[in-house]
Formats: structure tokens, sequence, C-alpha cells
């Protein structure tokens, strides 16, 4: 028999998607992915200008999707949230743990009100969107938390000294997530993007400049700080968020019904490296056979510059 096509993989149809920081860059394009599967998605974000945009986006996509305005640092107001959700479809199938915010510096060069302000979007804004979240997807019988985690979550990054902690602990909250609702029919993953070219990242605006901005406010260092970063990717380039919200639909999916307590990794951030540092806190000792190679290399050089004037 032959092949009819429409494979139907990775659909989300007629699931409920609650994806928090949904109004940009990744949550945003989550959204738009699992109602493009078939999902009732809802962003809840506190931008409430780009939460419109989203699900007007969406619907005129022939999507179905309600912006909802919400804080993930407010627990009751997200309990409230949810709980309407839920007495509407009678059903909460997917949530992304996926708004965050980040910080730049050494440790002691973050102001305390900016480390406390990244803790309680990352952490306790996670820990509040499961603790609403989880009674309701019991009550629907199971479902899956998916975790916006990051390459950072499992190694030191310069100058990030307190949001790649938050991003540590997010990996861990999707790991006791996944052992402790496992009875309940309940799956847990996280996708660990390396850099990904987002607002985060790359935004301009004063009151929330991205992170790139941060690190090189002169442009034309910015360019090369750009390309730089990109090299700390495995890949050499910037993770984009359709990837990620590709990973997510797949990962949400039950063709992913096996996956549960995973970390997947994007981009290869983990794996890659950094620029150099040009100034270390120690000079690095030369193996006895790391100055042979250099007195080798050197010579090479020089014989291969005299080699045309010896031959001439
Ligand atoms: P983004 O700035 O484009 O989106 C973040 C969204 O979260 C924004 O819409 C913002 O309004 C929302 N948000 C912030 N605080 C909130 C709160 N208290 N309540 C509700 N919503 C809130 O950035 P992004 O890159 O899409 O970030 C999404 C996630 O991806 C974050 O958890 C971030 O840590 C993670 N991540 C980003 C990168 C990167 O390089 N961009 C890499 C790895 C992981």
């Amino acid at each position: 028999m032959r092949y009819q096509g429409k494979d139907g993989f990775a659909r989300l149809d007629g699931k409920v998607a609650i994806i928090t920081g949904g109004a940009s860059g990744i949550g945003e394009a989550v959204a738009k992915e699992f109602a493009r599967a078939g999902a009732f998605v809802y962003p809840v974000d506190l931008d409430k200008q780009n939460g419109i945009r989203v699900e007007s986006q969406i619907h005129l996509a022939g999507g179905k999707a309600e912006y909802l305005m919400g804080d993930v640092t407010d627990l009751p107001y997200l309990t409230d949230l949810f709980q309407d959700i839920y007495g509407r479809r009678r059903t909460l199938d997917i949530v992304i743990v996926n708004a965050g915010k980040s910080s730049n510096g050494r440790a002691h060069e973050i102001p305390a009100e900016e480390r406390d302000g990244v803790i309680a979007v990352n952490v306790i804004g996670a820990d509040n969107t499961v603790r609403a979240a989880a009674p309701l997807m019991i009550k629907s019988g199971g479902g899956v938390f998916g975790f916006t985690a990051s390459g950072a979550s499992e190694i030191g990054v310069p100058k990030r000294a307190v949001y790649a902690p938050t991003k540590a602990y997010i990996l861990e909250l999707c790991h006791c997530v996944a052992i402790d609702y496992a009875g309940d029919g309940i799956r847990a993953f996280a996708v660990m993007p390396g850099r990904a070219e987002t607002n985060f990242a790359t935004s301009e605006e004063p009151n929330r400049p991205g992170y790139l901005v941060r690190d090189f406010p002169d442009v034309t260092a910015r360019v090369k700080g750009y390309e730089d970063y990109a090299m700390t990717n495995l890949i050499g380039a910037w993770v984009q968020p359709d990837d990620v919200a590709k990973a997510f639909r797949f990962l949400a999916s039950k063709d992913a019904r096996t996956v549960t307590m995973a970390g997947l990794e994007l981009g290869g951030f983990s794996k890659g490296k950094f620029p150099p540092v040009r100034k270390h806190c120690f000079v690095p000792e030369e193996s006895k056979t790391v100055r042979k190679w250099k007195k080798q290399a050197a010579e090479k050089q020089r014989r291969s510059k005299d080699g045309p004037e010896q031959r001439a």
C-alpha cells in the first residue's frame, strides 16, 4: 500500500498549553509553534503590548490563543489565572516554564536589587509556576512540564554570577518535578539553549538592555562580541527562537512519550569555547612540549619568510 502522507508527527491537537514569558523571544516562538501544532495556547507575560501582538498573529495564522497578563513572581495571582484557564478548558496539558531575566557582572558587581529581581523571576517564578499548575495537571490526568534551562545550567559562564546558577536550579527543578509527578502521568524535560538571538541578548531598550548590549556598550565592540559569542556555541552560530520552539514541540508531544527527566542542549554551548580571556589571574606555565612546539613553529615561519630570498 502506498503511503498517503500527513504523518501527524509532534501534533498537539486539542492540548491546552501555558507558556510563561510567551510575549517575546523563545516563549513567543513556542506559543506560535504550539498553535501551529493544534494546541490552544495561553502566553502569560508581563508585557501586554507584545502579548496582544502574539495573540493576534496566532489568530491571523488560524491558530487558537489568548494572551493573559501575568507576573510569575505573584503566586496568588498565578494560581487564580491557571485555575481560570482550567475552569474554562477543563484540562491543563502543557506548561512551559520559560519567563526569565539575566544579570551581567561578577558577583560583587551585580547590584543586590538586580540579583533579587533575577532570583525572583528565574527561581521563585519557576517554582510558583509549578505550584500553580501541578494540581490542575494532576486533575487533568497527566501532562508535561517543559523548562527553558540553558547551556549555562551545567557550567560557569563569565560575568553571569547570578543568572547561570538560576539556570542550574531550573534544570534541577525539572529533575525533581519529573520524579515527584511521574506517578501522576506527568513528564518533565528541559531545553538548554546556548547563546540564543532574542531580546534577552540584543534589546537596546534602556530599561531592559540585552546582555550583548550590556557586555559591549560600544557598537563596534558589540559586532565583534556577537561573532565571538557565536563561537561560544559549538555550532559557531547563535541559536534561533524557532530552533528552541521545535525542540519543545517534539518534547511536549506524544512522540516523545518516553522522554522525561531529560535536558536537551541546543547549540553545544557547554561544549563550546569562550573568547580568549585577555588578562589571566595567573600566568599559565607552558609545558616543555608546548615551548618546543612554539620554537618549532617560529622557526618554520622564519624559514618560510626567508625562503624566497634564499632561492633568489
Ligand atoms: P526575552 O527577553 O525575549 O523573553 C523573556 C520574556 O519573559 C519577556 O517577554 C518578558 O516580559 C517575560 N518576563 C520577564 N519577567 C516576567 C515575569 N515576572 N512574569 C512574566 N513574564 C516575565 O528572552 P528569551 O531569550 O526568549 O528568554 C526566555 C528564556 O530563555 C529565559 O528563561 C532565558 O533564561 C532562557 N534562555 C535564553 C538564552 C538567550 O541567550 N537568549 C539562552 C538560554 C536560555
